[in-house]
């Protein structure tokens, strides 16, 4: 069963950058997907594709029809960018229960469930201080508790920890391992080192610029001893 499939997809800027040419690729049930390459290959094109952010110029990028139909595409997705994003004037609380308030889910019914996604990043005891507080690892936290809060079940990461301290990107690589092994979502992950590919993903998408492509995929049957 896929959850999203892209059949030669190609991706063209108004200014005539081929920023992606020809990518086809399957993401199934609880895949861990690297795109793995140099900058400038369009990895985060791909990804912003995948998402709906960026409009396809030919090919087609096609959801599973249970994905597409149970509450509209936008919550079987989770986006978690390079920058935190997060809303400086409200509590940590605040900021991972907005995807559940836009959706109409109001502050008591979604306690539980922002209480969850805080306890699954090791942040129950920050949900009433605000983002100035936290380092960059803990506000990262919060932006994939906000990302997961909604359970989408593929979370799209934009090389979320290429701006922290070698220490906290190995503990949140860890941690966001564990999270992805309980909980069955699946990830796709943009990232320029091997080193996390390989210590992360079942499944690395290696890429070359100039125009954006794939140039192999290779399969890790036999996990990598983690953790
Ligand atoms: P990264 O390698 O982390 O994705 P980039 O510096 O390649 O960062 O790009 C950051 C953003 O700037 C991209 O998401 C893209 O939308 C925009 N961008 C990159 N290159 C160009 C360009 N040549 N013209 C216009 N916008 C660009
Ligand atoms: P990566 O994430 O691998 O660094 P990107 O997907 O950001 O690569 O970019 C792929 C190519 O497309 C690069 O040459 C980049 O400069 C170009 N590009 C990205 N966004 C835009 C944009 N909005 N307009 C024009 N060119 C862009």
């Amino acid at each position: 069963q896929q959850l999203v499939s892209l059949r030669n997809v190609s991706k063209r800027f108004a200014n005539g950058t081929l920023a992606l040419q020809g990518m086809t690729l399957d993401c199934g049930e609880h895949d861990f997907i690297s795109f793995l390459g140099p900058s400038g290959c369009g990895k985060s094109t791909a990804l912003r594709l995948i998402a709906g952010l960026t409009r396809i110029s030919s090919g087609e990028v096609r959801w599973s029809k249970t994905a597409a139909a149970s509450s509209g595409i936008d919550r079987e997705l989770g986006f978690v960018f390079q920058e935190p994003t997060l809303m400086p004037w409200a509590r940590v609380f605040d900021n991972v229960w907005l995807p559940l308030k836009l959706a109409g889910v109001g502050r008591d019914a979604a306690e539980p469930v922002v209480s969850q996604a805080l306890e699954m990043v090791g942040l129950s005891r920050f949900a009433n201080v605000y983002p100035r507080e936290l380092s960059g690892g803990m506000k990262m936290r919060v932006s994939i508790a906000r990302a997961l809060v909604t359970r989408p079940r593929l979370l799209l990461m934009d090389e979320p920890f290429a701006a922290l301290d070698e220490m906290t990107r190995i503990k949140l690589n860890n941690d966001l391992l564990a999270i992805w092994r309980e909980h069955r979502f699946s990830i796709i992950f943009v990232t320029h080192s091997v080193y996390e590919s390989v210590y992360l993903s079942n499944r690395i998408v290696v890429m070359a610029p100039r125009p954006g492509r794939v140039i192999e995929e290779i399969r890790i049957d036999e996990p990598y001893p983690r953790g």
